[in-house]
């Protein structure tokens, strides 16, 4: 078995991972049911707030502050954590927080782990270095034990399992839970009341034997060095306040100043995210609470690396909400696993290239994964222009030779305007000679797209001869 989280790295380009995607109908499907259903529960409850507008601004320039100021916020965060009993340690990429976390459960003389609501240990692969180690990592959030189970890769961000329907759990549950715990009811049925009470029961018994947890967080409030988690099954209770030992893994972009900037999050949030007004559980904690050890682990991974870039940095605004998956049309048709990331979808596009860099096919791809069509920016809760972040990455992307060449004399024609009259005057002239389809490796633009006609006349030689329309 392996820890479920596998890692992506190795895939090729997005547009061969989507090719690929787009011939799977019940793909498509669930995709489509899912995310339309999503999005217009969220268009209803955002349309209630006569405010959305406002709380947007405030959420954006609440990030941006801290962003801007994130050095001090981290340091007073420190101390607040240390202050109530917690211990923090600082990771500035995957293998260091692996190790530290690794390091904290031997310590511990346990062998397994639960696990809730982490996005960024799957990130830096935390299952896989903890089995490395021995040690054995359980998802509780109900679509990361389906992935876990399905020795499969999540495909969204708030849905993991978002590509499986009933009938697939059922399967999955029937074949896999065994391996891993207490085996599915007999007679299983895939009504969703009877899947949630198999993984409810599944999952009981490793909360009640476990004695370490590893969490992430949603925020964490820098006055008061406390960690906020909003969770919709209740599996989030249970890992924070069960297990002896407590170890979060938390990206340093998760902080706020203050309580009082929570509130503001607490309304953009769950209202982007699952479409609801509020969200069914809530948990924070500050420190260690009496007969619990608590570790924090501050994670930076790339992020600094991406705070640099000015046009860049305002994806770590991100609160991970997934409104922009569910209105994205390339995600829709493509599914998240096509991006070769835990970050799918158009924050996927931007965050995955800055905090991995461009060197492999499928991250120097994803700049491209877009149409460009702007819906991940108008839903965005704090204001992302994703759009204008990936028009600047693909401006930073490696680019093959032929393209630079083009590119460059492109650019030398359209430098002078007296060197483009002559060029339009010389492509009008030998117009009848441009093919309809490019020949070659330049054939793959043509195949679905016209080369336009060119012109008897282009329009500033029209508008010179004719003053304008004027003669
Ligand atoms: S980029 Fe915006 S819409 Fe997308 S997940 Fe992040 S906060 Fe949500």
């Amino acid at each position: 078995m392996s820890g479920g989280n596998n890692t992506f790295l190795g895939m090729p380009a997005f547009p061969e991972n989507a090719a690929a995607a787009v011939q799977n109908s019940q793909l498509r499907f669930n995709l489509r049911k899912a995310t339309h259903t999503i999005r217009g529960k969220r268009a209803g409850v955002v349309a209630e707030l006569p405010d959305w507008m406002e709380l947007r601004q405030a959420g954006k320039e609440i990030k941006d502050h801290t962003l801007r100021n994130l050095e001090r916020y981290l340091l007073q965060l420190e101390e607040a954590v240390t202050e109530a009993g917690g211990h923090v340690h600082w990771a500035a990429d995957a293998d260091e927080a692996n190790r530290i976390v690794a390091d904290l459960v031997k310590a511990t003389g346990e062998t397994s782990v639960v696990k809730v609501k982490s996005i960024a240990t799957q990130e830096i692969g935390l299952n896989e270095a903890l089995q490395a180690e021995g040690i054995t990592a359980y998802e509780t959030d109900l679509a990361e034990l389906i992935v876990q189970l399905g020795d499969d890769w999540p495909s969204h961000i708030l849905v993991p399992a978002i590509h499986r329907n009933r009938s697939e759990i059922r399967e999955i549950f029937q074949d896999k839970m065994a391996d891993w715990g207490r085996a599915a009811p007999e007679g299983l049925t895939d009504e969703p009341s009877a899947l949630a009470e198999a993984a409810r029961l599944h999952l009981r018994e490793r909360f009640l034997s476990t004695k370490v947890a590893v969490s992430g967080a949603n925020f964490m409030i820098a006055e008061t060095g406390t960690l906020v988690i909003l969770e919709s099954e209740g599996n989030g209770r249970m890992c924070l306040t069960l297990p002896e030992t407590l170890i979060s893994v938390v990206g340093i972009e998760k902080l706020l100043p203050s309580w009082r900037d929570l509130e503001v999050f607490l309304q953009l949030l769950p209202r982007s995210s699952t479409g609801e007004r509020m969200n069914p559980y809530t948990s924070a904690w500050t420190g260690a609470v009496e007969g619990q050890e608590f570790h924090l682990v501050l994670l930076d991974n790339g992020r600094t690396q991406v705070l640099a870039d000015e046009v860049g940095r305002q994806a770590l605004r991100c609160i991970r909400c997934s409104a922009c998956l569910n209105v994205c049309p390339v995600y829709e048709r493509a599914g998240g696993h096509s991006y070769g990331s835990v970050y799918p979808g158009p924050i996927g596009a931007i965050l995955t290239p800055q905090l991995r860099g461009m060197s492999s096919a499928v991250d120097a791809s994803l700049p491209y994964a877009s149409t460009l069509c702007g819906a991940c920016f108008e839903v965005c809760p704090v204001a992302i222009d994703i759009p204008e972040v990936l028009v600047h990455l693909r401006g930073k992307a490696p680019h093959a030779r032929a393209e630079r060449l083009g590119m460059r004399a492109a650019g030398w024609v359209l430098n002078r305007p007296g060197r483009l009259g002559r060029t339009q005057r010389l492509g009008s002239r030998l117009r009848r000679f441009v093919p309809k389809r490019l020949p070659g490796p330049l054939s793959g633009w043509t195949n679905t797209r016209d080369i336009p006609d060119i012109p008897a006349e282009s329009f500033r030689d029209w508008w010179n001869r004719t003053d304008g329309g004027a003669r």
